[in-house]
């Protein structure tokens, strides 16, 4: 049976102010990088997050850079990188002229293995960048455990993870900085946008120039460093504004189609593999990744193709960072996060799904796995 419509991968939700805000920008003028939404946006999230600086930027993969430059990474540096995760992940550590060392991921969370991290280590580390991969928060207390003793910064990707907590506290409180993203497939979204948060007020001073080009903030047209153009605009910050004021129904929508998730393929467990989340943490379940058991005889990317006959759209998992041809690393071997690549799937996740949408989904799966 053909279903009516096609299924996407990820849609926005825009049930808010959003109409309303933009029209105020286009109303007033105010459209570029000066405006009441940046402000009103940044602190909206920052109480959101719990932290004392929150700094809107033009999009995630700047602000990672923001926080990485605004931590003093720089050339010669090395940054410990899960090697399952997005590109921009690993970019950010080579914009600032650093190197990432991969790490391989833990089969349950998909994160950072940490008992991996210590052998990676060496005397050029700075930094250890933690991803909360598909919204699972990574191991914070025993990343922050080995920061410390090694005196590294701790830098949280939380692109895919806005509202996730672990051990009760929020996603970007939990290392020296954060950064996010609000691409427009992200669980809040501005389009393209990015947030920088940290407690810090030097770190977050640094931010703040670095992201206008440098400019001082006591004399007009004098940049003492050099700094980018990775300014939010105020039409981008009105949305996040409405994003923000329905971030609980954002967040919750996730965990009602995860649970129709969980609940419609239940009787497949013996054939897929279905996501982890830690006792401890509050999944944000950006993606509902499910794993191709090993003796599933259909190939991921088969599977993949069949539900798109059925009008499912779905997305593999990442390509883990090392197989790319310029991040390849001979040292190391990634048996985990390789396996994961080759047999991951990324579902429909997103708030305008139904229950429907679940179960008929979940109908095709088992029609796909019984072929
Ligand atoms: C989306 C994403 C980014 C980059 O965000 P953009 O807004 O697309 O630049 C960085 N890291 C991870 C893990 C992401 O998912």
């Amino acid at each position: 049976m053909a279903h009516a419509k096609r299924i996407s991968v990820a849609a926005p939700l825009l049930c808010g102010k959003e109409a309303e805000y933009v029209q105020e920008c286009l109303q007033t003028t105010w459209i570029s990088s000066n405006g009441r939404f940046i402000s009103a946006f940044e602190e909206a999230f920052a109480t959101f997050c719990g932290v004392n600086y929150a700094m809107a930027c033009n999009n995630g993969t700047s602000a990672l850079h923001l926080a990485l430059l605004g931590a003093g990474i720089g050339p010669g540096d090395e940054v410990i990188v899960p090697t399952l995760t997005y590109v921009a992940s690993a970019n950010a550590v080579r914009y600032c002229g650093a190197t990432p060392v991969f790490v391989d991921c833990d089969s349950q969370t998909m994160n950072l293995d940490v008992r991996l991290v210590a052998n990676r280590l060496t005397s050029r580390t700075k930094a250890i960048m933690a991803v909360h991969l598909y919204g699972h928060p990574a191991e914070m207390d025993e990343l922050s455990a080995l920061a410390r003793s090694h005196g590294l910064f701790l830098v949280e990707d939380a692109a895919e993870a806005h509202g996730a907590l672990y051990r009760g506290r929020a996603v970007g409180t939990l290392g020296h900085v954060a950064a996010f993203s609000f691409f427009g497939n992200k669980i809040l979204t501005t389009g393209e946008g990015g947030m920088v948060t940290t407690s810090d007020p030097e770190l977050a001073s640094r931010v703040k120039m670095l992201r206008g080009q440098g400019l001082d903030p006591e004399r007009r047209y004098w940049f003492p460093i050099m700094g980018y153009n990775y300014r939010m605009t105020n039409v981008a910050a009105a949305i996040g504004l409405a994003q923000m004021e329905r971030a609980q129904d954002h967040i919750k929508a996730r965990h009602m189609v995860r649970n129709w998730y969980d609940r419609h393929l239940a009787g497949l467990r013996r054939s897929i593999r279905l996501p982890n989340e830690a006792e401890h943490v509050r999944h944000a379940f950006w993606s509902y990744v499910v794993i191709l058991e090993d003796h599933v005889s259909c190939p991921r990317d088969a599977f993949m193709e069949r539900l798109d006959r059925f009008g499912i759209e779905t997305r593999p998992v990442f390509h883990p960072l090392h197989t790319l041809p310029f991040y390849a690393q001979p040292q190391g071997t990634f048996p985990v996060a390789e396996h994961i690549a080759q047999r991951g799937v990324s579902l429909p996740t997103h708030a305008l799904l139904t229950e429907e949408d679940v179960v008929y989904i979940a109908d095709c799966i088992r029609k796909v796995l019984n072929q």
